[in-house]
């Protein structure tokens, strides 16, 4: 016999559980299920523990950069790897564990602790139950991808989720994959004290950016003394005693690196490979993401998918966007839209990158007609003052709408600077509204009206 509800959501990811109490809130019995910790990706092994792991990085880069502003501590700096880890341990408890009070005690929300497997379109199976409803909204996110790589089953290696248990310093962190991931794990570690080696296959890092910021990303990186390995087109990998040699064969520099750990961060992949999608019909792509329309609907009836498993999106917020566009469609007669959102997001290495809308690469493709401001962080004051200066900002606009396309703001405090370009273009003014705004002094912000009376045509 079925349990019937009037909503099922799978996934207490960034979405899901938003969702679920709102949808019980109007009466409605909802049931959500959740097969490990409460919170998923972001609040376990995702943003919360990275970001505060990196909290624990720089405050150990500043300790050492002392000195440099006449602040001098008598003894070495040493990083306690099991304090820092109990740090980052406590602050996701409080949100993983503030999240399943929340769920456990909403009036109409049933919570269920198990593996959803769909049974049918409108029934999904947990252990011995079987629920079924007319709406069922798939949160389950996604996990590391663990790509074929000659030798990775021989050697030990860590993902994301597993370097949320290592409470010691690596002596060498080899990490495979010079994007996001990767990049924020090889700061943080080498901050921490370990020899760390990037190894990426393509010719630079993160290369969904722009080539300018990719090679600022870099100058920064090696800067602090990380080694980065390009073009690694075939890497392998072997162990050699208790260490792991990866074989880069890059176009220069030797041929191996040998390390003590690595760390695999190559991407994700959706986690709907073991949901029983193919008891729905409903359609996924070559990847494994779930197609849905505009409004997050797939093409079985009363089915939605939300967040990193439809690849509309690989953030937080836009899960939690996937969220409100469907409670505002479902709930409040409000056709919200996914093509509404403008892409942003930020790389949080230190100095972040700020990203909104469109790359300068993508608007040379465009072909429109546009403008160009950029500024180094060494000319904003309180870089300067801070003693931090590496990175730039940089700005596109439309030549004859004077609509801002976007911007790559990579220095101090650009994670959050990026949102003062991010509301004007949500308004659809032009820039002239923030070029003419008077901003606080001393800020970084400040400049962005400067950087954009200074404009040039893009060649
Ligand atoms: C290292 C790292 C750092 C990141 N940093 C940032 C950042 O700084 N900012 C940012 O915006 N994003 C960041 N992200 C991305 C962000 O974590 C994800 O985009 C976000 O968590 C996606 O949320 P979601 O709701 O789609 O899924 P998830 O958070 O992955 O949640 C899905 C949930 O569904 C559950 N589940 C899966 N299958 C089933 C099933 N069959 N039955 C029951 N339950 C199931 C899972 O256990 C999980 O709890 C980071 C990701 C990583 C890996």
């Amino acid at each position: 016999m079925a349990t019937t509800y009037d909503a099922i959501v799978i996934g207490t990811g960034q979405a899901g559980p938003s969702l679920a109490v709102r949808l019980a809130g109007t009466g409605m019995k909802v049931a959500i299920v959740e097969r490990r910790r409460f919170g998923g990706t972001c609040v376990n092994t995702g943003c919360i523990p990275t970001k505060t792991l990196i909290a624990s990085a720089r405050a150990a880069h500043i300790a050492r950069s002392a000195g440099e502003y006449g602040v001098m501590i008598d003894s070495s700096i040493t990083v306690d790897m099991k304090k820092v880890k109990e740090r980052k341990d406590a602050v996701v408890r409080r949100s993983n564990e503030g999240l399943e009070k929340w769920l456990k005690s909403a009036a109409n929300l049933t919570v269920y602790e198990g593996h959803a497997r769909f049974a049918g379109a409108h029934q999904v199976r947990v252990g011995d139950e079987l629920l079924q409803a007319d709406k069922i909204f798939i949160n389950v996110g996604g996990r590391a991808s663990i790509p074929p790589l000659p030798g990775l089953d021989q050697v030990s290696y860590f993902n994301n989720s597993t370097m949320m248990d290592v409470d010691f310093r690596p002596d060498h962190l080899i990490v495979v994959g010079g994007s996001y991931v990767g990049l924020e794990f090889a700061q943080m570690y080498r901050r921490f004290g370990s020899e760390v080696t990037i190894v990426e296959m393509g010719p630079r890092l993160i290369q969904r950016e722009d080539e300018d910021v990719s090679e600022a990303v870099r100058t920064i990186l090696e800067t602090e003394g990380i080694k980065i390995r390009l073009s690694a087109e075939c890497i392998a990998l072997e162990k050699r005693g208790d260490k792991v040699a990866v074989n880069v064969d890059c176009s220069s520099g030797d041929k191996i690196v040998v390390g003590s750990h690595v760390l695999i961060a190559v991407g994700r992949v959706p986690n709907t490979d073991d949901l029983g999608l193919e008891n729905t019909g409903v359609a996924v792509d070559q990847r494994g993401f779930i197609q849905v329309d505009d409004q997050l609907r797939t093409n079985v009836p009363g089915i939605y998918a939300l967040g990193d498993c439809n690849g509309r999106g690989a953030f937080t917020h836009t899960a939690y966007n996937d969220y409100e566009i469907v409670a505002a469609n479902l709930l409040a007669g409000d056709q919200r839209r996914v093509s509404d959102r403008i892409a942003a997001y930020a790389l949080y290495i230190d100095p972040p990158l700020g990203r909104a809308g469109m790359t300068e690469t993508e608007v040379r493709k465009s072909g429109r007609k546009a403008l160009i401001g950029k500024r180094p962080m060494a000319h904003v004051g309180r870089a300067v003052e801070k003693g931090e200066t590496q990175g730039f900002m940089k700005v596109l606009i439309d030549a004859e709408t004077k609509a801002i396309l976007g911007a790559s703001l990579l220095g101090i405090e650009c994670d959050e600077v990026i949102h003062s370009i991010l509301d004007v273009m949500y308004a659809k003014a032009p820039y002239t509204v923030i070029q003419r705004a008077m901003h606080i002094h001393p800020t970084v912000t400040e400049l962005i009206p400067t950087m954009l009376g200074e404009l040039k045509p893009l060649a």
